[in-house]
């Protein structure tokens, strides 16, 4: 495990493909409700979490998902000319890959793009689960209007290690809030999907967690168990002892109720706490309360 502004990455495989591109579009306008426009700086994700959404979104074969990465070579040269035309919104970076996986090392394409959003004074909502979002904390720390946070959807990094193995660990994770909270940035965690709680972390420790690392909004949804998604996350459980608690993530009244919990937990801790409803079809954020 390489060490990058004292946090925790992993090391890129041998076998990961990495491929430039330029593109002729950089913003996608309303692609969640309370968004105005999602920036993706990359096509594909090295984390290649088993769990994640995009391949169906974009069509991908799900066992190819995390073994690729396309880079948008020109994207801030792209969105410095879009955002003259456009009206001012806030953008999501990003929606279908992680801005920091570890190429952005290398490119900086998050970085620019940041850079442009900046000088033209656009807010911003910046989510990873990767600590090399430190790097851009002095870029963040001059924003108006800006909110950073991390994936954290369970506490237990044994989880994590066997549903999204090629990401950063927990701690990590934590850590870099914790950092983001210091420099006097506002802070959220997406709990996406919700893992079960395992390896002895409940509610309550998840929230103090959570608020000992700064943390001031937390959004959580559920599982998507659709589209092949199950089956390839019991694949991968296989052999583990923790795979019977962790296949109740498609468990709905149980997530439900640990989901509650979470909520109370979190708002005693004044952490805001939002549920992202995919039962619902348009879906939406709203605030948690008791019949969620
Ligand atoms: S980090 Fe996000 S975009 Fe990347 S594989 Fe995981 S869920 Fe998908």
């Amino acid at each position: 495990m390489e060490e990058l502004l004292g946090v925790r990455v992993p090391p890129p495989r041998d076998d990961f493909a990495i491929r430039e591109v330029t593109v002729d579009t950089a913003l996608r306008a309303n692609p969640l409700p309370g968004l105005d426009y999602s920036l993706n700086p990359y096509v594909g994700c090295y984390h290649g979490c088993v769990f994640c959404y995009v391949p169906r979104i974009m069509q991908i074969d799900r066992a190819a998902w995390g073994t690729s990465v396309v880079v948008k070579r020109n994207l801030a040269s792209v969105l410095a000319r879009e955002i003259r035309k456009l009206p001012r919104g806030l953008v999501a970076i990003s929606t279908a890959t992680d801005p920091y996986q570890f190429v952005e090392g290398r490119y900086r394409i998050t970085r620019n793009a940041l850079e442009v959003l900046l000088r033209a004074g656009w807010p911003v909502s910046i989510l990873s689960r990767s600590g090399l979002m430190l790097r851009d904390v002095d870029l963040f720390t001059q924003f108006s209007q800006i909110e950073v946070g991390m994936s954290i959807p369970t506490l237990d990094d044994e989880a994590r290690a066997l549903l999204e193995p090629w990401a950063p660990p927990i701690e990590s994770r934590l850590r870099c809030l914790g950092k983001l909270a210091e420099a006097g940035l506002t802070t959220f965690v997406s709990i996406a999907p919700a893992y079960p709680p395992t390896g002895g972390w409940d509610a309550a420790s998840v929230a103090d967690a959570f608020a000992r690392a700064g943390v001031r909004k937390a959004s959580t949804r559920l599982l998507d168990a659709r589209w092949g998604v199950r089956d390839a996350m019991l694949a991968r459980l296989e052999g583990s002892s923790l795979a019977p608690e962790l296949a109740r993530i498609s468990d709905r009244p149980y997530m439900e109720s640990y989901l509650a919990a979470l909520a109370d937990a979190s708002e005693a801790r004044g952490i805001a706490f939002r549920r992202w409803d995919t039962s619902r079809r348009s879906g939406f954020y709203g605030p948690h309360t008791k019949k969620d």
